[in-house]
């Protein structure tokens, strides 16, 4: 979470901005979260999979980004479309999120969506109430 603490020191917030270009980039090339944690092995993920039977669409295609397992999505067509596209879990429709940005994922460079920051609403509002203050000093 170092880039939590990264963006929160600078008084900044990560935006997602832009729009998907339907390239199917990001359904091949994935980390998974469960329960608030990255999937980082395989015996990890085997265990989720039995619990939830939505992660068993992904396959593992390369063993570590950042120590995370990678994965792609064996419903994705060829032509890059979703074969579950009414289906298609939470996670799918979410992409991409803020919380990724604070693990460290970013869109990749093809994708139509881009990671901007903004400043967060405590900077703002303590620079607000300092300013008044200061106003308030002067005029006394
Ligand atoms: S990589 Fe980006 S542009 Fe491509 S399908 Fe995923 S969200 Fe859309
Ligand atoms: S379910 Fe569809 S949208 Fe989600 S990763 Fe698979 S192909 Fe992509």
């Amino acid at each position: 979470m170092w880039r939590h603490c990264w963006y929160f020191f600078r008084g900044k917030t990560p935006v997602i901005r832009g729009g998907c270009l339907q390239c199917g980039g990001c359904c091949r090339y994935i980390t998974l979260m469960y329960e608030g944690k990255m999937i980082r092995s395989r015996w990890q993920f085997d265990r989720i999979c039995k619990k939830d039977p939505v992660f068993r669409r992904f396959v593992v295609a390369e063993n570590a980004f950042m120590k995370n397992l990678v994965f792609r999505c064996n419903l994705l067509s060829e032509e890059g479309t979703c074969l579950d596209y009414e289906n298609r879990p939470q996670l799918c429709k979410d992409y991409p999120t803020r919380h990724m940005v604070y693990y460290g994922g970013a869109p990749s460079a093809h994708c139509g969506f881009y990671i901007a920051e903004t400043t967060s609403f405590a900077r703002i509002l303590k620079k607000t109430i300092r300013a008044n203050r200061k106003k308030e000093r002067k005029g006394s």
